[in-house]
C-alpha cells in the first residue's frame, strides 16, 4: 500500500463495482417496509395532487359557462381535501424517512467502524487519520440520504411521470406529444455529461479528503505547532487545501447546474410550443377548449418537474457514488493480520520464546530484520539496545503480531513445553497474554479508574488500586482531586508524561500478562519517580518474560541479556559484563552515555 499524505490525493484502488449495487440494497432493503409504507404514502398524495389542473379545467369549461356555483363548492372542497391530504402524507413520510435515513448511517457507521478496528497497524501507517475519519463521518452522512430519500424519489418521480402521461394523453393526446418531444434531447444532454459530473465530483472527494487529512493533523499537533510558531505557514496550507476544495467544488457545481439548466430552457421551450400549437388549433375550429390548454399549461410544468428532479437526483447520486467507492473500499481492506480459518486458541504460556530465521520488511524489498535468530527462556529478561531505527521496536511488534512477518516462525511455548507458532493462534489469545507499553502512554478519556481498567473490564476497584500501588501510580493519583474517580480527557491532558506512564504501568500489570514488553517506558520519568518506578518493575517483572527497550543504559544494566540490535540483526547479545568486557559496540555506546553524564565506567 503506498503511502498517503495530506497533500496527495487518494487514488481510487476499487472503482465502483456491480456487487457495490448489490452491497448498497443490503444496507437499504432492512428498512423496505418503512420504505415502502413511505412511497404509498408519497404515491398517493402525489396522484391525488394530479388532479389541480382537473379541477381548474373543469371551473374554466363547465363552472364558468354554465354558472354552476353548486360545481364550484363541490370543485372547492376537492382542492382543499386534496391540499390536506398531501400535507398530511407528506409529513409522516418525512418523519419516516429521517428514522430511516438515521438508522442507514448507523448501520453504515457501525459496519465501518467494525472493520477498522480490525485493520492492522500497516493500515494505519498508510494513510492520515483525517482520510480515515472523512469517510466514517461525513461520506456516510451524504450517502445516507441518498440511499434513503433517494431511491423513494426515483420510484416516487417514476410514478408520477407514469400517471402525467396518463392525465396528459387522456386530455389531449396531440399536445401531449409536443410535451413529450423535448424529452430526447434531455436524454441526449445527460449521457454526453455524465461522466464529467463523476469526474468531477471525485476531485471534489479527494480535495475534501486532504482538507480533513491537515486538519485533523493540524488539531493533533498544535502545541508542536505552537512551539515552533508555524502558525502562519500552517494557515497558508490550509488556505491552500481550502481554496483546492473551493475550485473543485464550483466545477462539480458548474457541471451540474448545467443539468437543471438545460431542463429549464427545454421546459419554456415546450411551454411555448404547447401555447402556440393550441391556440393554432383552436382558432383552426378544432376541439381544444380553452380550460384544456391551460391544464396542458400546468401539466407541462408536471410533467418536467419529475424529470428535473430525476436528473438532480442522478445527480446526487453520481456525487455520492465517489463517497460510497470511499466507503466500500474501507470495508473492502483486507485485514491482513487475521485470524487465520484454523487458529487455535493458545493455552496459558509460560513466557519462552523463540524467533527463527525472521526476515521482516515494512516496505517490500527494504529488510529490517534478516534471518534473526532469537531464544528467550520463560522468565528471562532481554533488553534491546541500539542505534535508533535498527528495529528494536520492530522486533517487539512482531513478537505481538502487529505485523505478519516475512519468512521464519516466531514461537511461544504454553506449560507443558507444546510450541505454537504465532501466526497460528488467535490474536485475542496472543495479545491478551502479552503486557505492552508502548513509548507514548496512550490515555483515553474518561477517569483513571477506567483507564488503569482498559485492558480488564472485569478488575475490581480493590485490584485497581493494587497495581496501582505496585507501580507507585497510587499515591499522585490519591492527590488528584477526585481520586480514582478523576476525569481525563483523550490523550491525559492534565497529567505528566511520567504520570500517564504510571497509569500505563498499572494498566498493563492489572492484565497481569505472561511477558511484558516496555518500549522506552521509562524515558520520561524524572530520577526521583524512576527510582520509586523501578521497584515497582521490579515486582512486576518477577516470573515473567520481558523485553525491555531503553535509551537510558544504565536502566537495563540489570537484565539478563541484552542484545544489541543493528544491521538487520542482532549484533551482540550477552549480559552487561560479558558484553563490557568485549569492548564491542554496546561497550562503546555504554561509555559515550556514561561519559555525557559524567559517570564513571
Ligand atoms: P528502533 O525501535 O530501533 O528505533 P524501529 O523498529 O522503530 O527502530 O524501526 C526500524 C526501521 O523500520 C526504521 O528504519 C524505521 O524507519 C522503519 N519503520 C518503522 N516503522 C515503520 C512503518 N510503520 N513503516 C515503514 N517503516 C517503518
Amino acid at each position: 500500500m503506498a503511502r498517503n499524505k495530506f497533500d496527495v490525493d487518494e487514488t481510487l484502488e476499487t472503482p465502483f463495482q456491480a456487487k457495490h449495487l448489490k452491497r448498497t440494497f443490503d444496507y437499504i432493503k432492512r428498512h423496505g417496509a418503512k420504505m415502502l409504507l413511505a412511497l404509498i404514502l408519497s404515491s398517493l398524495a402525489s396522484v391525488s395532487s394530479m388532479y389541480i389542473p382537473k379541477v381548474t379545467q373543469q371551473v374554466l369549461d363547465d363552472v364558468v359557462p354554465n354558472k354552476n356555483l353548486t360545481l364550484l363548492w363541490q370543485l372547492a372542497l376537492l382542492f382543499i381535501g386534496i391540499v390536506i391530504i398531501s400535507i398530511i402524507f407528506t409529513v409522516i413520510r418525512s418523519r419516516i424517512m429521517a428514522h430511516v435515513s438515521q438508522e442507514i448511517i448507523y448501520d453504515i457507521r457501525k459496519d465501518l467502524f467494525a472493520h477498522l478496528q480490525r485493520l492492522p497497524f500497516s493500515y494505519y501507517d498508510s494513510r492520515p487519520a483525517g482520510k480515515i475519519l472523512v469517510r466514517v463521518i461525513n461520506y456516510v452522512n451524504s450517502v445516507s440520504d441518498i440511499l434513503s430519500n433517494g431511491i423513494i424519489n426515483i420510484i416516487l418521480e417514476i410514478i408520477n411521470l407514469v400517471f402525467i402521461v396518463i392525465f396528459m394523453y387522456t386530455t389531449n393526446a396531440r399536445l401531449a406529444t409536443i410535451v413529450v418531444a423535448g424529452l430526447p434531447f434531455f436524454l441526449a444532454f445527460i449521457i454526453y455529461i455524465k461522466p464529467r459530473q463523476r469526474k468531477a465530483w471525485q476531485a471534489q472527494s479527494n480535495k475534501n479528503s486532504n482538507y480533513n487529512a491537515y486538519l485533523a493533523e493540524s488539531i493533533d499537533g498544535v502545541k508542536v505547532s505552537q512551539y515552533f510558531t508555524r502558525q502562519e505557514v500552517n494557515k497558508s496550507i490550509m488556505q491552500r487545501l481550502a481554496t483546492a476544495c473551493r475550485t473543485v467544488w464550483m466545477r462539480a457545481i458548474r457541471i451540474s447546474n448545467t443539468v437543471w439548466l438545460t431542463s429549464e430552457t427545454i421546459t419554456q421551450i415546450v411551454f411555448t410550443m404547447l401555447y402556440i400549437a393550441g391556440v393554432y388549433w383552436m382558432t383552426g375550429g378544432e376541439m381544444v377548449s380553452f380550460g384544456v390548454i391551460l391544464a396542458m399549461g400546468q401539466y407541462v410544468g408536471r410533467f418536467w418537474q419529475p424529470i428535473t428532479n430525476l436528473a438532480n437526483i442522478y445527480n446526487n447520486f453520481v456525487n455520492n457514488l465517489a463517497y460510497l467507492e470511499r466507503i466500500f473500499e474501507t470495508m473492502d481492506e483486507p485485514v491482513t493480520v487475521d485470524d487465520a480459518p484454523d487458529a487455535a486458541t493458545l493455552p496459558e504460556i509460560d513466557g519462552r520464546v523463540d524467533f527463527d530465521n525472521v526476515t521482516f520488511a515494512y516496505e517490500e524489498g527494504i529488510n529490517i530484520l534478516e534471518k534473526m535468530n532469537l531464544h528467550v527462556k520463560a522468565g528471562e529478561s532481554i533488553a534491546l539496545v541500539g542505534p535508533t531505527g535498527a528495529g528494536k521496536s520492530t522486533i517487539v511488534n512482531l513478537l505481538c503480531r502487529f505485523y505478519n512477518i516475512n519468512n521464519g516462525s516466531i514461537c511461544v511455548y504454553d506449560n507443558d513445553g507444546n510450541s505454537y507458532d504465532i501466526s497460528k493462534v488467535t490474536l485475542h489469545s496472543l495479545r491478551t497474554q502479552m503486557g505492552i507499553m508502548l513509548q507514548e502512554s496512550f490515555i483515553f478519556s474518561g477517569t483513571l479508574l477506567d483507564n488503569i481498567r482498559y485492558g480488564r473490564l472485569d478488575a475490581s476497584e480493590e485490584d485497581v488500586v493494587k497495581a496501582a500501588k505496585v507501580v507507585r501510580a497510587d499515591a499522585f493519583i490519591r492527590e488528584m482531586p477526585d481520586g480514582y474517580k478523576t476525569t481525563v480527557n483523550e490523550r491525559g491532558n492534565r497529567l505528566s508524561q511520567g504520570q500517564k506512564q504510571l497509569v500505563s504501568f498499572a494498566r498493563t500489570l492489572l492484565s497481569d500478562p505472561r511477558i511484558l514488553i516496555l518500549d522506552e517506558a521509562t524515558s520520561s520519568i524524572d530520577t526521583k519517580t524512576e527510582r520509586l518506578l523501578q521497584e515497582g518493575l521490579n515486582a512486576l517483572l518477577k516470573g515473567r518474560t520481558s523485553f525491555i527497550i531503553a535509551h537510558r543504559l544504565s536502566t537495563i544494566k540489570n537484565c539478563d541479556r541484552i542484545l544489541y540490535i543493528s544491521n538487520k540483526g542482532i549484533a551482540e547479545m550477552g549480559s552487561h559484563d560479558e558484553l563490557m568486557e568485549k569492548k564491542g559496540l554496546y561497550y562503546e555506546m555504554y561509555t559515550a552515555q556514561a561519559r555525557e553524564q559524567g559517570l564513571e565506567v
